[in-house]
């Protein structure tokens, strides 16, 4: 089968590797047809983590059920599934709670948590940018969808990551009706935070960045955007709300957050929250923050490298807010967004920018990561299948 195997820093190839197969008898094979590009991927892509060449990318799955091992009970083959990036047994002391982003069976290593497809430090398992891709515990991991499946494929892809994390960003950050909400980063993550507190009926929401086709997809569904290479959010939040600040904020960006003039500082969307967030705020951080970036001394420093990020930790304290951290438990939203999606209430594929065929992995991954204007999101389609609105 093809796939797009990372091939070192800056190198994606699409090449022929074996095909994925049942190798237990809870797995499923799901013949891919839309998988998408994630900011995450970037960070692998750079050759920023622990990423090994020869492995295939891709964490953001929905296609086909084409075989399904002997244990197997719910999915059948024929069947349309959405595959969240997180891979859970659903038996451990961590699946048992719902948090399946901390699975203890699917990380081999003991000190660690948490498993995904095509990941660093997450696991040995293959990713979706292929044709094929080894689901474990398929009942378990496996999100069926209705009839709208196929032609509604740019929506429904979006439950693997992005829009159950943006909606985990508001879930930490206790978004409610008539919130004031300021969302840091109109990347796709934070545009899915975004759209997640209109959803949810917040009052105001800002999307703060400083990449103008960004903000104006935030603008397009009703955030207000603060252009950061302009204006400083906390300043413009505070004199929208008498000085108080926002009720709560989202850390959408990680550590690779920079200013408008490409100068990376891991502290930088973090400051922003604790400066622009009121007196006992919530602020939910879903951005990537790694324990150890090998490639970021160059780009920060020292300690940024191993992880540290010099935050405004004093403030935060005498403001007596509350952070939420960590990666989202896909299965703990997807059903509820799915139904959302199914019930027209929800059209999460307004981020897409590009749908591309697997071969062209390579050049899309070049402008994604360039951060060429108008490579918002790209959506691949491995079976050749575009439902191709956008080229
Ligand atoms: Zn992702
Ligand atoms: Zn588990």
């Amino acid at each position: 089968m093809k796939a797009a195997v990372y091939e070192g820093p800056r190198t994606v190839t699409v090449k022929d590797v074996p095909d994925a197969k049942i190798e237990h008898p809870c797995d499923i094979i799901v013949k891919i047809t839309t998988t998408n590009i994630c900011g995450s991927d970037l960070h692998m892509y750079e050759g920023r983590t622990s990423f090994e060449s020869g492995r295939t990318l891709g964490h953001e799955n929905m296609g086909q059920v084409v075989e399904v091992g002997s244990a197997v009970r719910k999915v059948q083959v024929g069947e349309y599934v959405v595959l969240p990036f997180n891979i859970a047994c659903g038996f451990c002391k961590q699946c048992e709670q719902g948090l399946t982003n901390y699975c203890l069976t699917m990380q081999p290593e003991p000190d660690l948590a948490g498993a995904a497809y095509g990941f660093a430090d997450m696991g040995p398992y293959q990713g979706g940018q292929a044709e094929l891709l080894r689901v474990p515990y398929g009942d378990f991991n496996a999100l069926r969808l209705g009839e709208d499946a196929a032609e509604r494929q740019t929506d429904y892809v979006m439950l693997a990551d992005i829009f159950p994390t943006g909606y985990h960003a508001t879930e930490m950050a206790h978004v409610k009706p008539g919130d004031q909400t300021i969302v840091f980063g109109a990347g796709p993550v934070g545009l899915m935070a975004t759209y997640s507190a209109l959803l949810k009926g917040a009052g105001r929401v800002w999307t703060a960045d400083h990449q103008p086709d960004r903000l104006r997809k935030a603008e397009e569904i009703g955030a207000i955007p603060i252009n950061t290479a302009e204006q400083n959010p906390a300043e413009v939040v505070k004199e929208a709300t008498l000085g108080l600040g926002a009720d709560n904020g989202c850390e959408c960006v990680g550590y690779q957050a920079h200013d408008p003039e490409g100068h990376e500082d891991a502290s930088l969307t973090l400051n922003g929250l604790i400066d622009s967030v009121r007196f006992t705020g919530d602020i939910g951080v879903v951005g990537v923050f790694l324990p150890q970036d090998p490639g970021g001394a160059e780009a920060q420093g020292e300690m940024e490298a191993q992880g540290k990020v010099p935050i405004d930790f004093g403030m935060m304290w005498f403001k007596g807010q509350h952070m939420g951290t960590g990666q989202a438990p896909v299965k703990k939203y997807n059903r509820a967004l799915r139904d959302l999606i199914a019930g027209g209430k929800a059209e999460p594929s307004f981020v897409v920018s590009h749908e591309l065929s697997l071969d062209e992995a390579p050049t899309a991954y070049e402008h994604f990561d360039a951060r060429d204007d108008g490579w918002t999101k790209v959506v691949l389609h491995p079976d050749g299948h575009g439902n191709g609105h956008k080229q």
